[in-house]
């Protein structure tokens, strides 16, 4: 029989990354099987079966899998498992889809965004400014489509990418044209051995492939960046954003004194009054900076990002307007998974918070949100499986605690507690999965509470 030299590519994991890395490498001439040790589910399956790509399911035949030139490894995959130790030990070489991608993206442009908190937030944005100003963009990654089926099925000359850093963990040639770190806090420590050093090297690989000619926009307030910064050189062109009133850099962006955001880049400033922003909150703040860096250097004029930060329409879970019963506001802040990003809501409320909190807890430290607890919140309701973490935390600091364990009951037990001028948020600082399929879920549960009130 003829011996055929093409290459075998395969795919482990068949979520959107997996099915858009099989289609790419099916459509780039790769031989491509798919292995994913659960269950695939129906419409990811029917693409394999109408693409006539091989695949498999509830096992890794590892005969299969390690017959391979290169292995495209879902982010969700750990090294730790039974399969990854075998493949590592074999020497294939792993890509995450978007080194898969990028080898294919041709002449096009990338913006990736990552940090631990606000890349969804930022890269709508980035992607709402870029299309607004009439760019052929497409957003990709975490949302929306993965970046590899993007290039499959309609190419385009933008891509505004989600990056996380499980994604960067096996990039190689993998070069944004524009990277943005938004900040670094402790979260997924768990996939890097819970020390937190592993978990910042993940994230400065969105740089590590980048020359002089490209941006890197930072978070110049984070401590763990600027901490890494201080001790390893970076050669892309750096871009600092702050929240300070200072003026040392010629391009970049900062909140002045004045309430106003400043965005100076290639010879044109923008200022805008934070007031004139869709998107509140001082964390949203940093990620219409960098959205609006980004989008200047992509070259979309001041007057359009102006615009675009103006009719924003935010993303759903996060800080978002629900409903006012009777005097009390709803916030559904779902998305909220880690004490961060609480912090920010809290930061950003107006009026006496009643606060939802609890959920799956990865090990988390309450006490960021200490003082801000003392300062807004009148009453905890805990919605979770195990609330222990949140009295050890709590008790005689807040004086009503009380424990729920459904959405219904929760945003009853909050509404007891509110009166006329308060507001009632759901901003958990935990992952979903005691009580809930995901976050989206908890979200949509928590607004089906709210409107039968
Ligand atoms: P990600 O995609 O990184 O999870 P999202 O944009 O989905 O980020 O926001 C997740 C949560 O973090 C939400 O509760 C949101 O209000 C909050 N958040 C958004 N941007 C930031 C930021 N820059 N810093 C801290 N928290 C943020």
């Amino acid at each position: 029989m003829m011996q055929t030299n093409t290459k075998r590519l395969v795919i482990l994991g068949a979520a959107e990354s997996g099915i858009g890395a099989a289609l790419l490498g099916k459509q780039q001439g790769w031989d491509v099987f798919v292995s994913d040790g659960g269950t695939i589910k129906p419409h990811f399956k029917e693409t394999l079966v109408t693409e006539g790509i091989e695949f498999e399911e509830g096992v890794h035949t590892m005969d299969k899998v390690l017959n391979a030139n290169c292995i495209v490894k879902s982010p969700g995959i750990s090294d730790k498992t039974a399969v990854m130790k075998q493949v590592r030990s074999a020497g294939i070489e792993v890509c995450s889809e978007i080194e898969f991608g990028y080898r294919y993206k041709g002449d096009s442009k990338v913006i990736a965004i990552t940090g631990s908190n606000g890349k969804s937030t930022t890269t709508k944005l980035t992607y709402h400014i870029l299309k607004s100003a009439g760019y052929d963009v497409a957003m990709v990654g975490n949302i929306g489509y993965s970046f590899a089926r993007q290039i499959a099925e309609r190419p385009c000359e933008w891509y505004v990418m989600e990056v996380s850093s499980f994604q960067l963990d096996d990039i190689h040639v993998f070069n944004p044209d524009v990277a943005v770190l938004l900040n670094i806090t402790p979260d997924h420590l768990d996939r890097y051995d819970y020390v937190f050093a592993n978990y910042v090297a993940s994230k400065f690989r969105i740089t590590q492939n980048q020359d002089a000619t490209k941006y890197f926009i930072v978070n110049q307030d984070d401590k763990a960046i600027q901490e890494y910064l201080a001790t390893h050189s970076i050669q892309a062109k750096l871009i600092h954003i702050t929240m300070s009133d200072n003026n040392q850099w010629n391009e970049g962006g900062h909140l002045g004194s004045d309430e106003r955001l400043h965005i100076q880049y290639g010879g044109e400033g923008l200022d805008m009054s934070i007031h004139e922003l869709s998107l509140k909150g001082k964390h949203n703040q940093f990620n219409s900076m960098a959205a609006g860096i980004s989008a200047r250097i992509a070259g979309v004029r001041k007057e359009k990002i102006r615009e675009s930060f103006a009719s924003f329409e935010g993303l759903e879970h996060r800080l978002e307007y629900v409903a006012t019963v009777r005097g009390v506001e709803f916030i559904n802040d779902s998305k909220a998974t880690n004490v961060n990003s609480v912090w920010y809501a809290l930061e950003s409320m107006k009026k006496p918070v009643i606060l939802i909190l609890g959920g799956q807890d990865k090990g988390n430290d309450y006490t960021e949100i200490l003082e801000l607890v003392k300062e807004k919140v009148k009453a905890i309701v805990c919605l979770g499986a195990d609330n222990k973490p949140i009295h050890a935390a709590f008790d005689g600091v807040v004086d009503d605690i009380v424990e729920t364990d459904s959405a219904d009951v929760a945003v009853h037990a909050a509404y007891a507690f509110a009166e006329n001028g308060d507001v009632v948020l759901l901003s958990p600082a935990c992952a979903s999965f005691d009580l809930f399929k995901n976050y989206e879920d908890r979200g949509d549960q928590f607004k089906a509470a709210v409107k039968n009130l």
